[in-house]
C-alpha cells in the first residue's frame, strides 16, 4: 500500500482493496453464537477465493474515491464538440427502470406487451415527425450502426433497380464514422473538399456525382458546426443522377423543429438518441441510432417494426425486401424509453426551443472567444464552434496544451484536433443545458488559460498538474491497450 503523508480532497493514489485489507477486519457485526459449534462437512471445505478482510468504511471510501476520479456531465460542463454531452433529466432514468418496461422479456407475445409496443410505435411516429421522413427503424444501436443500416438501405434500393454503384461521395466535413460505414458496406468513399467558407459548394458535387455513385453522405450541421445551406441543390443534383442522400442527423439537437430533413432532399437519416434524446453517454454504454427514411425506402428497413392494427399494436415482420435484422430483438429498448419520455415531456415547442438554445449558447461562446482564439470560419455557427491554436503559435502553445490546462481548472476539454480540416482544431459544444453563468465561467477560464499561454507558457506545457494522470501516450494506448489495471 502506498503511504502518502496527509490527505487531500483529491485522492491521487487509491490502493487496490487487496492492498488495503488487514487480516481480521470485517464489515458487519453478528451476535456471538449461543449454540455449540458443529463440525463443518469435509466435502464442503476447500480453499475459497482469497478475498481481503475489510471494514465497511474501507469499502465505502474506496468506491467513493474511485467514483470521484470520474468526470461526467453531472459533475460539470463537458463541452466536447460533436458529442452533445448534455445534462439528461434523471426522471427519464427512473421511467426507463419501471419494472414492466425494464424486465419485459423481448420474446413475450405481442398481447402481453401492448404498452411496450405502443411506446415503440409512438416513438417511430415522433421521430418521423421530427425528421419529416415517415419510415423508421428503431433497431440500430448507435450512430455509426444507423449509418451502416442506412448504407444497406442504399444498396438494397440500387439493387432493386438493377443499378450497380460502387462509390459514395463524402465531404471532408463529414463525421469520421461516415466513410467507415460506407466502406463497411462495400462502397468506396470519394472525398469532397468543402469550400473556403467551410460548407459544400454545389459545383463540387456537380463535378463528382456520376452514375457510379450510390449517393452522398452529408453531416448537417457539418463537423465545423456550420449548416450546409446548399443542401437542397446538392440533393437535387444527386437525385438527378439516380443517387440517394444520406443525412447524418447525430446532431439533431441543433435543428429539431427548425429543419425538415425530407424537405432538404434527404432520403435516409439517423438520429443519435444518446446525444439529443436524453440517454447519458460517453462511457460506451448502450445507445440507439434509429434511422428514418422516405416512404419509397421504407420497404427496405430492418424487421420487425412496430405497427398499429386497429387498437392493437403488433410487430411486423412482413417486409420481403427488408435488409434483415441489424440487432437482436428490438434495439436497445431502455434507450428508446428515455427518448420517448423526453419527447413527450418536452413537446414540439420545447424541442424546438432546446435547439434554439443549443445554437444560441454556441454562438455566444463563438462571439466571446473570437480574438482570444482564432475562429476557424467566421460565419454563423450552429450548436458548436470551432477555433484553432493559430494565435498561440508565437508562444509555441498548442491546442493540446490548452486542453490539458483546462483540466486543471476542472473542465473536461473540448474536442481537439477534429475536424481534420482545421489545423489544431478546438471544437466547443456547450449544449442547451448549460446556463449563462456556467458558460461565462467557461469563457473566463478559457481567456485566463490563453493569457497564461502568453505570460507563463510553462504552466500549460506542464498541465495538467491536478489530475491523477497527466499526459498519456495516446498512440500507445490506442495501439496496445492495457485493459487489466
Ligand atoms: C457522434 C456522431 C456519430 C457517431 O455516433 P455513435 O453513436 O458514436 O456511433 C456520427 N455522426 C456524427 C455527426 C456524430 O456527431
Amino acid at each position: 500500500m502506498t503511504k502518502t503523508p496527509g490527505i487531500s480532497g483529491l485522492i491521487f493514489e487509491e490502493p487496490l482493496l487487496w492492498e488495503k485489507g488487514q487480516k481480521g477486519r470485517h464489515g458487519m457485526s453478528i451476535p456471538a453464537s449461543d449454540v455449540p459449534p458443529a463440525e463443518f462437512p469435509a466435502e464442503l471445505q476447500g480453499a475459497g477465493p482469497e478475498f481481503p478482510d475489510l471494514s465497511e468504511i474501507d469499502v465505502v471510501r474506496h468506491y467513493t474515491r474511485l467514483s470521484q476520479w470520474n468526470y461526467g456531465v453531472d459533475s460539470g460542463m463537458y463541452p466536447l464538440g460533436s458529442c452533445t454531452m448534455k445534462y439528461n433529466p434523471k426522471i427519464n432514468e427512473k421511467l426507463a427502470a419501471t419494472p414492466e418496461l425494464a424486465a419485459a422479456h423481448p420474446m413475450l407475445v405481442d398481447d402481453e406487451v401492448q404498452g411496450n409496443l405502443q411506446i415503440m410505435y409512438e416513438l417511430q411516429q415522433y421521430l418521423a415527425a421530427i425528421t419529416g421522413l415517415p419510415g423508421v427503424s428503431l433497431q440500430p444501436a448507435a450512430g455509426a450502426h444507423g449509418e451502416l443500416t442506412g448504407m444497406l438501405v442504399f444498396a438494397a434500393y440500387h439493387r432493386s433497380r438493377n443499378s450497380r454503384r460502387t462509390k459514395i461521395l463524402i465531404p471532408d466535413t463529414a463525421h469520421g464514422t461516415n466513410p467507415a460505414s460506407a466502406a463497411l458496406c462495400g462502397y468506396k468513399p470519394v472525398p469532397i473538399k468543402s469550400g473556403a467558407n467551410g460548407i459544400l459548394k454545389v459545383q463540387s458535387i456537380a463535378e463528382a456525382m456520376d452514375e457510379e455513385c450510390a449517393g452522398i453522405m452529408i453531416t448537417n450541421p457539418n463537423t465545423l458546426g456550420l449548416f450546409e445551406t446548399n443542401i437542397r441543390e446538392i440533393a437535387d443534383i444527386v437525385h438527378a443522377k439516380g443517387g440517394l442522400v444520406y443525412g447524418d442527423g447525430a446532431n439533431m439537437n441543433a435543428i429539431m423543429g427548425v429543419i425538415n430533413a425530407a424537405r432538404c432532399g434527404i432520403d435516409v437519416m439517423h438520429l443519435n438518441l444518446h446525444k439529443t434524446f436524453s440517454t447519458p453517454h460517453g462511457g460506451g454504454g448502450p445507445g440507439a441510432g434509429p434511422i428514418c427514411v422516405t416512404a419509397e425506402l421504407e420497404k427496405f428497413l430492418p424487421v420487425p417494426s412496430a405497427i398499429k392494427d386497429g387498437d392493437i399494436y403488433r410487430l411486423n415482420f412482413n417486409r420481403p425486401e427488408s435488409v434483415g435484422r441489424v440487432h437482436a430483438f428490438h434495439g436497445n429498448f431502455s434507450v428508446l424509453i428515455r427518448a420517448y419520455c423526453y419527447i413527450r415531456t418536452m413537446g414540439a415547442e420545447n424541442l424546438k426551443k432546446a435547439s434554439q438554445l443549443a445554437v444560441l449558447n454556441a454562438a455566444y461562446i463563438k462571439e466571446q472567444l473570437k480574438g482570444t482564439l482564432q475562429l476557424a470560419y467566421n460565419r454563423p455557427c450552429m450548436h458548436e464552434c470551432v477555433f484553432s491554436d493559430a494565435l498561440q503559435a508565437e508562444d509555441k502553445i498548442t491546442t493540446l496544451d490548452i486542453a490539458k490546462r483546462l483540466i486543471d481548472y476542472g473542465y473536461h476539454p473540448p474536442t481537439i484536433y477534429f475536424p481534420l480540416v482545421v489545423h489544431g482544431a478546438l471544437m466547443i459544444e456547450p449544449t442547451e443545458t448549460e446556463c449563462k453563468d456556467d458558460i461565462d465561467q467557461f469563457i473566463a477560464t478559457m481567456k485566463l488559460v490563453v493569457q497564461e499561454a502568453k505570460e507563463h507558457p510553462e504552466l500549460l506545457r506542464q498541465a495538467p498538474v491536478k489530475a491523477k494522470l497527466r499526459r498519456l501516450d495516446e498512440t500507445q494506448a490506442a495501439r496496445k491497450p492495457c485493459l487489466c489495471g
